[in-house]
């Protein structure tokens, strides 16, 4: 009998020592008293609730929690908190300026990265803790360079997941136009271009041993290969060469997601199998009920295909088209319930105006609440990583942020966050980003 007590004790001390030695080196209690508590996965809010984080996880939610010794405590009793956001489409290494000066004719490869290092840290600031980087557009390898830079704790940014340098094929999207064809031929592309079934495996491994999180190809070209009166997309790859790379990407257990806007291009990439559709404004029902079929993800990014200020009537007119196009599509897609993961395309937007794009989802009918999910849990699902991202519950991440306001009713309070704190570390307080 007391042979047994003493082993029951030394269990249980067994037990905190593992805890323990799971707990990063020099890990510290911290206890946020949040006012409003949104749990995303039950689509309720909670009053006066406590979160214990211990080092870079969440310990224990709940009302009341007793406050360990030495634990550093943070009011945010006025405020309401909810999951970090994960923006499913981002571009760290594009700016707004480089879709008039391409990138890779006027900037250097360091200074793309320190600019990456810059945008990572403003959408980090505007409440976006985790960002799927779809491309880093001919800035080498500077996404995967950044990422690593934050994982290493060299600077506080988002939590990133990157896809390096994207597929396309020749004359299609993000290959350069208008050059003479001798300068053409000795520059950088803004992506790898893939005309042939070896090409697309050899880029693809390519791209796996640089250290990419997923690929990333061109389904269907870009805005000046649409038809003007149809709407009608290039369709850049066929169903058998979809399938192939989403093989090749599977054999090194990656996602393939893909850039399409619709048409022939888009149904290819879904039936191919990639896991998420980028954009997709021409998205038609077909292609929509086969997404709802084979669970494929649709992240819209719809703010960045506004017109211009400024751009002639013409192209005004041509982008009002579009847009009407992507309003209707989205609300097609909501009706179907197709996974509508989040995402932004910052990078055409400038860097920290994400809040742009969870506004227009509320112009276009979402629900807040479902917004809110959209932007934590579908996203952390695309990710493969909802068991550790997109909620605020025990065991998860502690990637939260909080808001004034009830962002959970009215989609604007988002606009300023005034609370981030990613992977256990607070980075903006009161408004105000914490100094390094
Ligand atoms: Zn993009």
């Amino acid at each position: 009998m007391r042979w047994n007590l003493i082993s029951v004790r030394w269990a249980g001390v067994a037990v905190l020592l593992v805890l323990l030695a799971l707990a990063p080196a020099g890990a510290q209690h911290t206890i946020i008293h949040a006012g409003r508590l949104v749990d995303v996965a039950t689509g309720t809010v909670t009053s006066n609730v406590d979160i214990l984080v211990l080092g870079n996880l969440i310990e224990k939610v709940g009302p009341d929690l007793d406050v360990p010794d030495g634990a550093r405590e943070i009011d945010l009793r006025h405020r309401t908190v909810l999951p970090g956001l994960i923006d499913s489409h981002a571009h760290i290494c594009l700016q707004p300026e480089d879709s008039v000066r391409s990138p890779v004719l006027y900037k250097t490869h360091p200074y793309r990265t320190l600019e990456a290092m810059r945008a990572a840290r403003l959408d980090l600031l505007a409440g976006f803790t985790t960002l799927r980087d779809l491309d880093n557009e001919g800035a080498d390898m500077a996404d995967i360079a950044v990422r690593d830079a934050i994982r290493a704790g060299m600077y506080p940014g988002p939590r990133l997941f990157v896809s390096g340098w994207a597929l396309t094929i020749t004359a299609g999207h993000m290959n350069l136009t208008g050059l003479r064809p001798a300068v053409d031929r000795k520059l950088d592309q803004l992506a790898i271009l893939v005309d042939d079934r070896d090409a697309m495996v050899a880029a693809i491994r390519d791209q796996v041993k640089d250290g990419v999180d997923f690929i990333k190809i061109y389904a269907t070209g870009t805005m000046r290969h649409i038809d003007r009166d149809t709407l009608e997309p290039l369709s850049q790859l066929s169903i058998e060469e979809v399938e192939l790379m989403v093989r090749e990407a599977a054999r090194w257990r990656m996602d393939v997601a893909a850039h399409a806007y619709g048409g022939d291009g888009a149904y290819n990439a879904v039936a191919g199998g990639v896991r998420s559709i980028e954009h997709g404004m021409f998205l038609d029902d077909r292609t929509l009920d086969l997404m709802v079929e084979k669970g494929t993800f649709w992240s819209p990014t719809m703010t960045v295909y506004l017109p211009d200020e400024g751009a002639d009537a013409e192209e005004t007119e041509f982008r009002n088209r579009v847009v009407q196009r992507h309003r209707d599509t989205f609300r097609r897609a909501m009706a179907k319930n197709v996974k509508i993961a989040f995402g932004t395309d910052v990078g055409s937007l400038p860097h920290g105006e994400g809040w742009q794009e969870l506004q227009r989802m509320a112009d276009y009918g979402m629900a807040p609440m479902d917004i809110l999910r959209s932007a934590t849990l579908v996203g952390a699902e695309l990710l493969r990583r909802e068991d550790e991202l997109g909620r605020i519950a025990a065991g998860y991440r502690a990637d939260l942020i909080a808001v004034a306001g009830k962002p959970d009713q009215d989609t604007a309070a988002l606009r300023h966050v005034s609370f981030v704190m990613v992977d256990g570390r607070v980075v903006k307080q009161d408004g105000s980003a914490v100094p390094d």
